[in-house]
């Protein structure tokens, strides 16, 4: 059998392997699960130097140079793994009883899939003077269900400030691309995506339905593009700590719970694979020192958020998770909802130009 320096030798024989039998040439970059169970068709896996290790942000599984020799061949046996992998990089092993040549199974033809790109910037025209004037009317007299809504989701006048919110009924208005239907909607927030060094243009916009009966959607946005709030950035800035939440008010609303919060978010559970690989990919001494996985309570939030917090483990980035919520509360929107009344209000108050809009609202705190 093995001795421990030919178990360490093979082990660190992973690169070798991975360039040999899945043509892995430059470990830095994502490549393609080596999983059989898994379509991987947006490169999720990663090589770890640090114990020579592939894990996959995908399905999850990593593997050593032995597992994964025995996963693309087919082979069980330690042993067989073992010596497969010493077969594979020449490597004699001291042992007698080696085992027989263990026959490679033949190996799955893959369609050829292009090389993994870098996340493409946002694409479409610029929308900012569409945003610029969903947000004015957002106050025109005859759309106060706008900011009702928002309102009701706990999100002042400041925030719509802060966050570029606005009001639309015709979402072509925004984007031309836009084919909403929703025969039953009343309007839509209107949430952009800001870019730029100075957000000084957007490139695409994002909708929240509102509507009195059934939504077709309650979200609509372009197709492949990530949520406003997916702050891609702040994965690389060497900023402290961050807290990436599930949902775009989920976030907003951590943003007004801790004051100067760091926030993004997902927009959805399936985006999480996304943020471990972007993280990953960041300069070790960029990314945040710690992340605040703050996920909905429910159970695809809890598989994410336990998920999320392995990736950051194995990536050695200090992590903390959002406190259970009061029992009720599903999400951060639903806990700033909750504190409505105790800890915090609504104070109306009148501008000092009387712009013919009626009253503004802040949030008042305790
Ligand atoms: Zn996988």
């Amino acid at each position: 059998m093995l001795d421990e320096r030919e178990r360490d030798d093979l082990r660190a024989a992973m690169p070798d392997v991975l360039r040999e039998r899945c043509g892995v040439t430059d470990l830095r970059r994502s490549f393609r699960c080596p999983s059989r169970d898994h379509d991987d068709s947006d490169p999720s896996a990663h090589y770890y130097e640090n114990g020579h290790t592939v894990h996959c942000f995908g399905c999850g599984k990593t593997w050593d140079v032995f597992s994964l020799l025995g996963e693309l061949d087919g082979i069980d046996s330690f042993p067989e793994q073992a010596q497969a992998v010493a077969d594979l990089i020449g490597y004699r092993l001291s042992g007698e009883d080696a085992p027989p040549k263990a026959k490679p199974k033949p190996k799955r033809k893959r369609k050829p899939r292009p090389p993994f790109d870098e996340p493409k910037p946002a694409g479409g025209a610029d929308c900012w003077e569409a945003i610029g004037r969903a947000f004015g009317n957002l106050y025109a007299p005859g759309n106060e269900v706008g900011r009702r809504w928002l309102r009701y989701r706990c999100l002042d006048d400041d925030d719509a400030a802060r966050w570029g919110l606005g009001f639309t009924r015709n979402p072509k208005e925004i984007m031309p691309e836009f084919n909403v239907w929703e025969p039953e909607a009343l309007g839509y927030i209107t949430i952009p995506f800001f870019t730029g060094k100075q957000c000084d243009a957007a490139n695409y916009c994002m909708l929240r339905t509102i509507s009195r009966g059934e939504v077709r959607n309650k979200e609509w946005r372009p197709k492949g593009i990530a949520t406003p709030l997916w702050n891609e950035w702040m994965l690389s800035a060497g900023l402290s700590s961050i807290f990436v939440a599930e949902g775009l008010l989920d976030a907003m609303s951590i943003a007004k719970l801790v004051v100067d919060a760091n926030v993004m978010a997902l927009g959805g559970t399936a985006n999480a694979k996304r943020f471990s690989q972007v993280l990953y990919h960041a300069p070790k001494d960029l990314r945040p020192q710690k992340v605040v996985v703050c996920m909905d309570e429910d159970d695809a939030g809890r598989k994410t958020r336990d998920r999320l917090i392995a990736d950051l483990d194995r990536m050695g980035i200090w992590h903390a998770t959002m406190p259970a919520y009061p029992k009720g509360c599903k999400d951060a929107n639903d806990l700033l909802a909750m504190m409505r009344g105790r800890e915090w209000d609504f104070e109306e108050y009148q501008g000092s130009i009387d712009a013919g809009f009626g009253p503004l609202y802040r949030t008042r705190w305790r």
